[in-house]
């Protein structure tokens, strides 16, 4: 399928590796220029060189954490007028309810909320006075069903999903679709390191803790980035311009719900 947006300008965050990483290149292969970013400088510009290479379109990786505003700023003068915006940064760390103190919070509010809130800011208004523009936001399974030991994800990403229920109708008067996609488990560097964390805790294998967490997916599998980065793609495409202020899980059927 012909997504009908080649030429256009996406800036992904968090993309040099994972679910980030899988829409930027799906968002390439569709013909896409891009902007990308990630903290580790080498293993951003080899991501970017490959998507290049692969798919004849111009990446710039711009180097930085993207929870600060210094690296926002240089990031947002890189992206410049974006008519694509796909949100992503880390994930908090798990622990228990009564670890966490006021600093933990603000970090996962900074990571999880504010720095998705203050991308679309500076962007979405060029897209409204354009007249098209597509934003996603990679949030979590969790802001469906919370996972007790995501506390600070739970909390963060259900504040990100609030202020996008509200100001994605807004925008979609002037041609923007404002959506959410949320990842159950999927094979990245950060199920690694949760299965790793499943592994010390119950003082198994990493290959049974991995294969214990697909025993509770309905698919039996984790998801992979290039599935991931293929709904992503399509959300941004021209034939979901009637898509608006979704919550879309990519999960295997992992959260059991009726809608
Ligand atoms: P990942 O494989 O660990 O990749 C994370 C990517 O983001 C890397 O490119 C990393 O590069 C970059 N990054 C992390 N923190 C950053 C920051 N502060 N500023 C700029 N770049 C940053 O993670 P993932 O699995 O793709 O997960 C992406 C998001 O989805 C996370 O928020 C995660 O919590 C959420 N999620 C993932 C799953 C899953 O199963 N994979 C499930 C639910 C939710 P650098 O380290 O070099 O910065």
């Amino acid at each position: 399928m012909d997504l009908g947006i080649r030429g256009r300008k996406a800036l992904v965050t968090a993309a040099s590796k994972g679910l980030g990483r899988g829409c930027a290149e799906a968002l390439a292969a569709a013909g896409c220029d891009l902007v990308i970013n990630a903290r580790g400088e080498e293993a951003l510009q080899a991501t970017a060189r490959a998507l290049e290479t692969a798919h004849g379109v111009t990446v710039i990786g711009v180097a930085g954490d993207i929870t600060t505003e210094t690296v926002r700023k240089r990031v947002l003068e890189a992206a410049g007028a974006v008519d694509i915006l796909v949100t992503n940064a880390g994930g908090p760390p798990p622990g228990t309810w009564n670890d966490w103190n006021r600093d933990d919070f603000i970090r996962a509010l900074d990571a999880n909320m504010l720095t998705p809130i203050a991308l679309m800011q500076a962007l979405v208004p060029g897209m409204a006075a354009r007249g098209w523009g597509r934003v996603v936001n990679i949030t979590s399974q969790a802001v469906r069903a919370p996972i007790p030991a995501l506390g600070l994800s739970n909390t963060a990403r259900t504040g990100l999903t609030g202020f996008v229920a509200g100001m994605a109708r807004q925008v979609a008067p002037q041609g923007v679709t404002v959506n959410n996609l949320l990842p159950g488990i999927h094979a990245t560097d950060r199920a690694i390191a949760l299965d790793g964390g499943v592994a010390r805790t119950e003082g198994i294998s990493i290959e049974n803790a991995a294969r214990q967490r697909m025993a509770t997916i309905p698919a039996r599998r984790y998801g992979t980035p290039e599935e991931f980065g293929a709904m992503c793609a399509f959300l941004c495409s021209v034939h979901a311009g009637f898509i608006v202020g979704q919550n879309i899980l990519l999960d295997g059927g992992a959260t059991n719900l009726t809608m």
